[in-house]
């Protein structure tokens, strides 16, 4: 059994039709909405090891706001600050998990140095070469640099489809946001949890059954969001958003660092 803490990595401002598809129709596809970045460290409730899931955007607010959407990075909110609430530093972490490899959750894997990190392999290779309109989510278009992840290909621990990263802890492939997204199925003492990645940003994407509007394969990405719903349905999974500023309230086990 496990207990789930939200790490809050920082805000960046994300378009409506960024959180949740819109297919055009609605008036307000381009209100800004800033959201959180948030990571997860997953504690076992009996001999108080740790997993990472996602580990933010990394430090550098500035290069990042220039290159991407502005983006806020508090003190508090660097992972060595939010890590430090829970009494561990990076170097701490052994095992980590990318949900997939958009640069604001895993530029911050460059930080957590000792940590293997599960990824699914078809993740990773469309990371390396993906199609135009994903370079700048990858990073992969700068002249000057290696992207983030092949800074860290050595600690990578690549898997193909459904996998245990550890008792208690399921890596379930759910692509369709990008072509490699899985989500961390957690036991816990209130039942199982979902950290789902990007497919739902908010709880808006499960009230409505639309995912979130940025996706590179429109059939994939409809069915993980079935398949979802279905765990929510059949199994009782609660799911916890990938952008959604409720997870830091205090209820159950989630609270907010
Ligand atoms: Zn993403």
């Amino acid at each position: 059994m496990w207990k789930i803490a939200p790490l809050n990595l920082g805000t960046l401002d994300m378009t409506m039709a960024t959180l949740i598809s819109r297919f055009g129709v609605a008036n307000d596809v381009g209100r800004i909405v800033p959201s959180p970045l948030i990571a997860w460290l997953l504690t076992n409730l009996e001999d108080g090891r740790h997993i990472l899931v996602d580990a933010g955007p990394g430090p550098e607010a500035e290069r990042l706001s220039a290159e991407h959407n502005p983006v806020s990075i508090r003190e508090d909110q660097l992972l060595t600050a939010a890590l430090s609430v829970h009494g561990l530093k990076p170097e701490d972490i052994d095992t980590a998990i990318l949900t997939h490899l958009h640069w604001d959750h895993a530029i911050g894997m460059l930080y957590v140095p000792n940590a293997r990190i599960y990824l699914q392999k078809r993740e990773f290779l469309y990371a390396v070469a993906p199609l135009r309109a994903d370079h700048k989510f990858y990073e992969v278009c700068y002249k000057d640099r290696l992207p983030y992840f092949l800074r860290y290909y050595n600690r990578l621990i690549l898997v193909d489809g459904d996998t245990k990263a550890d008792e208690g802890v399921a890596l379930v492939p759910l692509p369709g946001h990008t072509a490699g997204s899985q989500g961390v199925l957690v036991d816990t003492p209130e039942g199982k949890f979902l950290l789902p990645g990007d497919i739902v940003n908010t709880s808006e994407n499960l009230e409505t059954g639309i995912p979130g509007g940025v996706f590179n394969n429109t059939a994939d990405v409809w069915a993980s969001m079935e398949k979802i719903q279905q765990m929510i349905e059949k199994e009782g999974v609660t799911v916890l958003p990938a952008h959604d500023s409720n997870v830091f309230r205090k209820e159950g086990r989630l609270m907010s660092p």
